[in-house]
């Protein structure tokens, strides 16, 4: 019988109907890769389009389950979501992202902008942006290389709530970006009501570039709109050449995807930033 304890057990729980011994549920087992050392970020880099130069990190966070091995996002940010574990669980996010963007810029690499994904749960949490303030104060990192990422359904939830807390963390000096852009049910009127900074053009209509018909004439209007408005606007999910000469000569600015690099270690980042041209 002992030899069924694997490490995926709680040995000494005493509530919510887990006993000794037995299997963990999803949700006990999220709460534990949170508190212990089961999660890690990787970080993809964000390219000028014009120069190919480097500008900008975005964290993806990662789950190294004990059993299971990897588990994608995908795969456990909605049980996140639903549980509230998104609420520890981002701002552990949060304080390493800011850690690890001050280490790089203790290397002497120029600084760039960390990206860091807020969901939902996070942003309609009345304590959130002073967690912000708290881990840039931790870290020394200033608050203008940092952005958050949220999604149109983040702001429109509850829209009042949401310009609030926009005007905070503004005022604090972070950067907003809105993501998934066009994907969806995804309207212009975020983009209205909201003050955002820049806008992630989502990779599904970036993928049918540059064949598509469709997708050409409504990527070039989100690159217009994105300039009558002030934004800055990055393509997601970039793989190939022709997709990049594409967005080189429909002007957007920014770019990221695996025509770059997938999202590696901070190692490999550090690397990537020490042998781009200066
Ligand atoms: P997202 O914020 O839209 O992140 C971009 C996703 O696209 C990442 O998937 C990235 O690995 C993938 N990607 C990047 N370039 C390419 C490409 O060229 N082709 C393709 N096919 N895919 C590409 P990932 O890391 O699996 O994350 C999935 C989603 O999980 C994210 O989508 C985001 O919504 C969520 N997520 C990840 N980390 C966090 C986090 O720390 N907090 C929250 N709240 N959500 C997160
Ligand atoms: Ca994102
Ligand atoms: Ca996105
Ligand atoms: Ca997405």
């Amino acid at each position: 019988r002992a030899k069924q304890l694997g490490r995926n057990t709680l040995q000494h729980h005493d509530g919510a109907g887990t006993s000794v011994g037995m299997p963990l549920g999803e949700h006990e087992e999220l709460h534990l890769a949170i508190t212990g050392d089961q999660l890690f970020l990787e970080y993809q880099p964000q390219v000028d389009v014009a120069t190919g130069r480097i500008t900008g990190i975005e964290a993806l966070v990662r789950w190294n389950h004990p059993a299971k091995g990897r588990v994608p996002p995908i795969n456990f940010i909605p049980l996140a979501e639903e549980t509230g574990l998104i609420v520890p669980l981002g701002l552990w996010v949060l304080n390493e992202a800011c850690r690890q963007a001050r280490a790089w810029q203790d290397t002497g690499v120029a600084p760039l902008t960390i990206a860091v994904n807020v969901s939902a749960k996070q942003f309609a949490d009345p304590d959130f942006a002073s967690h912000v303030a708290e881990a840039l104060e931790r870290h020394g990192l200033q608050s203008h290389w940092l952005e958050l990422e949220v999604t149109e359904s983040v702001v429109m939830q509850d829209a009042e709530r949401a310009l609030a807390m926009m005007a905070s963390l503004r005022a604090l000096g972070v950067r907003l970006s809105i993501d998934d852009f066009g994907s969806g049910y995804s309207s212009l009127a975020a983009l209205k009501t909201f003050p955002f900074d820049r806008l992630k053009m989502d990779r599904s209509l970036v993928e049918a570039l540059p064949g598509d018909k469709t997708a050409v004439a409504i990527v070039s209007a989100v690159i217009s709109l994105a300039q009558t408005l002030k934004l800055s606007v990055l393509a997601e999910g970039v793989e190939t050449d022709a997709q990049m000469h594409f967005l080189r000569h429909a002007r957007c600015e920014e770019a990221q995807g695996y025509r770059f690099s997938r999202p590696v270690s901070p190692e490999e980042i550090l690397r990537l930033l020490q042998t781009q041209l200066r």
